[in-house]
């Protein structure tokens, strides 16, 4: 099944059973074990019902540490993966961040969850549509944009924190200008078979760090809208 956004409100069952939270444990303790130490991103992911982004014929597998595809032909991350991009965002309470990449809408909770102020930003109506929907059902309320992430939300903008949740070719120079002067952002960076998770640091007005932080498959980057057929 796809998700469609005229049958999400109604289908979607909210319910967080004592089993999805005891799986939902076991999830976050192996997170720990393949070496994620921040408590407080181990914490949130452990508050988020995974279960609940899914599509319906993976929903069983919610709680393994893996990808699954969602619909339009995107997937919901690797749980490890949310917890590697969280981490390495070195999130703050007070933070304004920016997500390139809404899909399911389980990294923007996650986002959430920390407290975080967060604009996301997707580019396939269905999932903007979707996620429009269902965080707010769970009380999560980032602020939805319906657009291209390449371009990222320059009015809204300086931001403590990007993560760009697609595969880039590089990493677009409109995102690095809308990072606050010692802000960071985590941007899987490389071709469309596998990419090189990238830590960009804005150390001044015009000057950046970059740092590699192993490899990572993520979906690739989609052009802009204008160029949708
Ligand atoms: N953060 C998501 C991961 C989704 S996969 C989650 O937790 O489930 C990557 C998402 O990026 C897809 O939904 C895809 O449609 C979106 N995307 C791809 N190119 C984009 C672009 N140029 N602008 C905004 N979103 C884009």
């Amino acid at each position: 099944m796809v998700f469609l956004p005229s049958e999400t409100p109604k289908a979607v069952q909210l319910e967080d059973t004592f089993r999805h939270k005891g799986l939902r444990k076991k999830l976050v303790d192996e997170i720990r074990d393949k070496g994620i130490s921040d408590e407080i991103v181990l914490r949130a992911m452990n508050r988020v019902p995974r279960h609940l982004f899914m599509d319906n014929s993976f929903v069983g597998f919610a709680y393994v540490d893996k990808a699954f595809p969602i619909s339009s032909g995107q997937t919901i991350s690797q749980p490890y993966t949310v917890a590697f991009q969280t981490e390495a965002l070195q999130i703050k309470s007070t933070d304004r961040v920016l997500e390139v990449g809404t899909g399911s809408g389980y990294q923007a909770a996650v986002l959430c969850e920390m407290g975080v102020s967060l604009f996301t930003i997707e580019r396939q109506r269905s999932l903007y549509d979707f996620a429009c929907i269902l965080l707010p059902k769970l009380g999560y309320h980032p602020q939805f944009f319906y657009g291209d992430g390449y371009l990222g939300l320059p009015t809204y903008g300086p931001f403590d924190k990007i993560i760009v949740t697609a595969g880039a070719a590089s990493v677009p120079e409109s995102l690095k200008q809308q990072l606050v002067v010692g802000g960071r952002m985590v941007i899987p960076v490389g071709n469309r078979q596998h990419q090189v998770m990238t830590i960009v640091v804005r150390e001044g007005e015009n000057k950046y760090s970059e740092r590699e932080a192993g490899n990572f498959v993520f979906v690739p980057m989609l052009p802009g809208i204008a160029d949708e057929k």
